[in-house]
């Protein structure tokens, strides 16, 4: 019913039109700023007086806006309205609710570059980063909605005399999603979407940092028609409007993407059936990374350095999927180095309301203070060679790429999710090593490996570790349906958020078996 799926085309901000579109944008939203923004709960603004102040990372003054967080109150009466919708939408045939997707992809591709914009402002997201971001949202609406009218159809089973068989995949009630900061749009849309296509009706629970996106996306979906209760929007504290939602015993699955640590305790928590509870609450826990590149002594060093930089330094380093360790080979170590500090240094640093720049600020004055803390560290764990701490932040919270050299595979800087523009670099003495080196951690969510090695190669893709592996290319931007994304080890239940398998995580089973 619907054309076959396309992944959405980025644009080049070298050229004038997105140029001067994105910059029309830019204005258009910060007209917008200092607004206020309501929990909406069955369709309905929720007014709760408990105000929370979303500022520009970039201008710690600036204010984005002011959302009013929902309280514990709130958040059982929302439990109550997701389950009143749930009777109704569950019901709807699959087409209609993909189509509710598709259209509000439509809305967002005509809108690409306002959300873009509030990207930039809410989350100091470069141009290229911020539109990147739109643009997995509108593929996430997209696919899921062509994945769920797939799930939707006949699924086979071995005929048998006298019998009709079916599997029926049907939803699972009210869930909870859980969102991250670092990619506030995408994210927070796949998590949502994906559930509430195949007929849950869900609790949308985004980060403290990036609420007014949040926001922004509720009134798209309004704007689709999506009915009321089926996405209820609740901003507030994790560890009081999420903790009561993890653990509420009407709730009947969890979809969390953040750090490990929350991560666990949800694992956790879900764990242990309330009081009424009737069902094993289902748990899809994406989580961090520390994540590697490993060079091998016969790659193609220009091509490496420039992946690493752009894996290590895109967005700060505020990727789950970025490259925090690079393992070089013992042969290629000095140029290879020398390379990665060179192309680093030339990296531009500043708000990126200014296109020009490449790198924006760090999201807030805690993640200033924790990658801050981790540059002291690695002075004491091996040699700056770029020390990223000398930024001027006073306007906003920046930080300069910092490299520190020479470090051991089992110092801090080398095992501990930085989650900021900090990379390791590690000797390795042989391919081995180098491989060894590289699954040496708790993780296991994204690596590469640059190598001429056809054996090397192979060897990588059986040995490495990781969920998504990329070979001769940087170890970030992953696209829907092209590299469905999910980690190994402590960094989740591989879910693989954009791939085929997905959507299976939202639905039950029912085998329905009629005897004539
Ligand atoms: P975080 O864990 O601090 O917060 C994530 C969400 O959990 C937020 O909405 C927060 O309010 C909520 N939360 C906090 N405490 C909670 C509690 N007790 N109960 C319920 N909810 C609670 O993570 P963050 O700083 O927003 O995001 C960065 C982390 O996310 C990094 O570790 C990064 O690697 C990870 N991440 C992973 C992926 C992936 O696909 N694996 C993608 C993006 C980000």
């Amino acid at each position: 019913m619907f054309s076959p799926f396309q992944t959405e085309p980025y644009v080049d901000f070298s050229a004038p039109e997105p140029k001067a579109k994105m910059q029309a944008a830019l204005e258009a939203v910060s007209a917008q700023l200092g607004r206020t923004y309501f929990p909406v709960i069955g369709g309905e603004r929720v007014e709760t007086g408990d105000i929370s102040i979303s500022y520009n990372p970039a201008q710690k003054s600036q204010v984005i806006g002011y959302i009013h967080h929902a309280t514990p109150e709130l958040a059982e009466r929302t439990v109550q309205v997701a389950q009143e919708a749930f009777k109704t939408w569950a019901r709807v045939p699959v087409e209609v609710r993909a189509r509710y997707l598709v259209k509000a992809a439509a809305l967002l591709r005509r809108r690409i570059y306002e959300f873009s914009a509030w990207l930039v402002l809410e989350s100091s997201k470069s141009w290229l980063e911020a539109y990147a971001d739109t643009a997995e949202a509108i593929d996430f609406l997209e696919f899921y909605a062509r994945e769920a009218v797939r799930l939707g159809q006949p699924h086979p089973t071995t005929p048998f005399p006298g019998e009709e068989n079916e599997v029926l995949y049907i939803p699972i009630g009210v869930g909870v999603s859980i969102s991250p900061w670092n990619f506030p749009l995408a994210i927070m849309a796949g998590m949502a979407v994906s559930a509430v296509v195949v007929g849950n009706t869900l609790i949308m629970k985004p980060a403290e940092q990036t609420p007014v996106i949040a926001a922004k996306f509720m009134e798209l979906l309004e704007e689709a028609s999506l009915p009321p209760g089926v996405i209820n929007l609740l901003p507030g504290n994790g560890e009081t409007v999420g903790e009561l939602l993890t653990g509420h015993s009407d709730v009947q699955f969890v979809s969390f993407t953040g750090s490990r640590d929350v991560g666990l305790h949800i694992y956790q928590r879900i764990a242990t059936p309330q009081p009424k509870q009737r069902w094993l609450k289902r748990a899809i826990l994406e989580m961090g990374g520390k994540d590697a590149i490993v060079v091998d002594a016969d790659a193609d060093l220009d091509a490496a350095a420039e992946g690493v930089v752009q894996a290590a330094f895109g967005f700060q380093g505020q990727k789950c999927s970025a490259c925090s360790r690079l393992i070089a080979h013992a042969a290629i170590y000095d140029t290879l180095l020398e390379k990665v500090v060179e192309r680093a240094k030339s990296l531009t640093l500043g708000d990126p309301f200014d296109g020009k720049n490449f790198m924006g600020a760090v999201i807030d004055e805690d993640a200033y203070n924790k990658i801050s803390r981790y540059i002291e560290i690695g002075k004491t764990e091996g040699r700056i060679v770029l020390d990223g701490s000398q930024a001027d932040a006073s306007e906003g919270w920046f930080l300069a790429p910092t490299i520190v050299a020479d470090v051991a595979p089992n110092a801090r800087i080398a095992q501990e999710e930085i989650f900021g523009p900090v990379l390791a670099v590690i000797r390795a003495e042989s391919f081995d090593h180098a491989l060894e080196i590289a699954n040496d951690t708790d993780y296991g969510l994204t690596g590469a490996v640059f190598s001429q090695s056809r054996v090397h190669l192979e060897r990588a893709r059986n040995e490495f570790m990781v969920g998504n592996l990329y070979l001769n290319r940087k170890c970030t931007g992953a696209l829907v349906d092209v590299q469905p994304f999910g980690g190994f080890r402590m960094s989740g239940t591989d879910s693989k958020a954009g791939g085929r398998d997905y959507l299976h995580h939202f639905v039950l089973a029912k085998s329905v078996s009629e005897r004539w």
